[in-house]
């Protein structure tokens, strides 16, 4: 059976950035199911998997665009140390979680000098082009709650 939209596929994936370095990787985990044509997995990567069939197995190159997105040097900004109330050390690397007028977001911290703190708001895959080795476990027919719901459903359900 092929891949088209309303099926549920299980992919076992690794990815790495342009430079090689491993991303992430289903090895040593369950294979990811989903369900096709759902935007539930990158863009990219959907639209490779299309027409695909169990046993398949390719390499696809994913642009920025197809990804998550081109980086946005707005989301780029210098705050204030004061802005990190209750936190005892600011670091680069350290995570937090903002609110924008946009709805929660995901901020990390690049830069520490003297009380000037910069941060990015960018996905921290944003800009990146991922290169993804794929091997098709599975593809069946989604079910009908499956189409309704817009996701893969494991053996006991949700
Ligand atoms: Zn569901």
């Amino acid at each position: 059976m092929q891949i088209a939209d309303k099926t549920v596929v299980k992919i076992d994936y690794t990815v790495r950035n342009s430079d090689g370095v491993l991303i992430d990787t289903s090895e040593e985990r369950e294979p990811l199911a989903y369900l096709h044509g759902f935007n539930n997995i990158i863009p990219g990567l959907e639209q490779s998997l299309t027409g695909k069939a169990e046993g398949d197995k390719f390499t696809v190159s994913v642009e920025p665009a197809n990804a998550y997105g081109e980086r946005n040097d707005e989301l780029v900004k210098v705050v204030p140390k004061q802005a990190f109330q209750g936190v005892d050390k600011i670091e680069a690397g350290m995570q937090f979680q903002a609110e924008s007028p946009q709805g929660p977001q995901m901020i990390t911290v690049s830069k520490v000098e003297g009380d000037d703190v910069t941060v990015d708001g960018n996905h921290p895959l944003a800009g990146q082009t991922l290169k993804f080795e794929v091997e098709v476990m599975e593809v069946r027919e989604a079910s009908e709650d499956e189409i309704a719901h817009g996701h893969a459903h494991g053996p006991e359900g949700h």
